[in-house]
């Protein structure tokens, strides 16, 4: 048995790829064998900057624009997807927003906001893929949750709210599709040094047990854990520095 995951001849898209956790867990599973498409929403040319470095490894990698908040954009995207690389294995649910908010400041427009690109969204690509991984009886689901999911983190009620949901969505499609072949977990980072939490002034380091952000490597490494085992589903791994024993 193979204990890192041989993801040779395996189609993976991750959302949200083009910086940050995604482009990590991209190159993560570019090292494991995976062709990757590289999804992003705005930041084109750091998409196309993650997917020429993937394509050193020597895998068919496309960079592929589309707001995973809309339906009509994560059909396309992944119809793409499957006419150039081939139907899609592994999906990691990455592609999120941290809109910092007080209780008092929060619009309505924030919160459908904030819930549809970083909760609807698993949803949509999740429905997206599916069919291909019931077909072929195999599939790796991974959501990239937060500590927000359970703690009161530092962004707000909305987020709070999405990642929680994150979760939930995480066991229901887990418990239905486990006779499927397909796996779906959640990996829960709290606070990873990436451009979301660089652009906090209160320096979160402090409140770490452990004295330092998490890096997005450290993330990665979970994902591809996730990834390679084929028993394990409908669970959260949870990364914060100790965190949680706060
Ligand atoms: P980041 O550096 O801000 O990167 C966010 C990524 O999501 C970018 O690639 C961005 O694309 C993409 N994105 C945003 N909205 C999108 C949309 N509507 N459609 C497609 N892509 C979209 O964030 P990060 O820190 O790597 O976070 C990645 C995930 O981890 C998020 O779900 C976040 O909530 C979660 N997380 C992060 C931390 C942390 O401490 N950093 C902790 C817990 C959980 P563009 O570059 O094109 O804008």
């Amino acid at each position: 048995m193979h204990l890192l995951p041989d993801l040779t001849k395996r189609v993976a898209l991750v959302t949200g790829a083009s910086r940050g956790i995604g482009a990590a867990v991209a190159r993560a599973l570019a090292e494991a064998g995976a062709d990757v498409a590289v999804n992003y929403r705005a930041e084109a040319e750091r998409a196309e900057a993650v997917a020429a470095e993937l394509r050193t490894l020597g895998r068919r990698v496309m960079a592929v624009r589309a707001d995973v908040s809309q339906g009509a954009e994560v059909a396309s995207c992944v119809r793409r997807i499957e006419a150039e690389l081939g139907p899609i294995d592994v999906l990691v649910n990455n592609a999120g927003i941290a809109l910092v908010r007080d209780i008092a400041d929060l619009t309505e427009e924030d919160f459908d906001r904030t819930l549809a690109v970083n909760l609807k969204s698993a949803f949509l690509c999740t429905q997206a893929v599916l069919p291909s991984m019931q077909a072929r009886r195999w599939g790796r689901i991974v959501n990239i949750s937060s500590g927000a999911a359970r703690g009161a983190g530092g962004i707000g009620v909305h987020y709070n709210a999405s990642k929680a949901g994150m979760e939930g969505l995480t066991r229901g499609y887990a418990a239905r599709l486990m006779k499927h072949g397909i796996t779906v977990n959640a990996v829960a980072p709290s606070l990873i040094d990436t451009d979301m939490t660089r652009v906090r002034q209160d320096n979160p380091a402090r409140r770490i047990p452990l004295g330092r952000l998490g890096t997005v490597e450290e993330v990665a490494q979970a994902v591809l854990m996730v990834i390679g085992n084929g028993y394990m589903t409908g669970q959260t791994v949870q990364l914060n520095g100790g965190t949680h024993f706060i």
